[in-house]
């Protein structure tokens, strides 16, 4: 989540809630090692919990939210120039979510 949805999140359940507090709660949490960023190209870090299994993240061009992806291609290595060695990869998945579709 973004700390915008984060915000928005938060708020829902205590209306006064400020930004300074969500970033300093983040900031907090990602220092426990709870949280861990998300970056997509080209956008703000988002959060999630830690901890997760490898996955991948489908990012809507239509509303801006980013998207768990539990889905992976696997070993892409027969992709990795001779002589190389593929040590991790990052996919981000780009279209519409179901909400904006519908
Ligand atoms: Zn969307
Ligand atoms: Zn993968």
């Amino acid at each position: 989540m973004s700390p915008q949805e984060i915000m928005d999140r938060a708020s829902e359940i205590v209306p006064t809630v400020s930004m300074a507090t969500v970033y300093r709660t983040i900031r907090s949490l990602e220092e426990l090692g709870e949280i861990v960023p998300v970056e997509l190209p080209g956008e703000p870090p988002r959060y999630e919990m830690a901890g997760k299994d490898h996955h991948h993240h489908f990012m809507c061009e239509s509303c801006g939210k980013a998207f768990e992806v539990d889905a992976c291609p696997g070993n892409l290595s027969h992709m990795t120039p001779d002589g190389f060695r593929l040590t991790r990869h990052d996919i981000t998945l780009y279209g519409t979510c179901k909400a904006c579709n519908s």
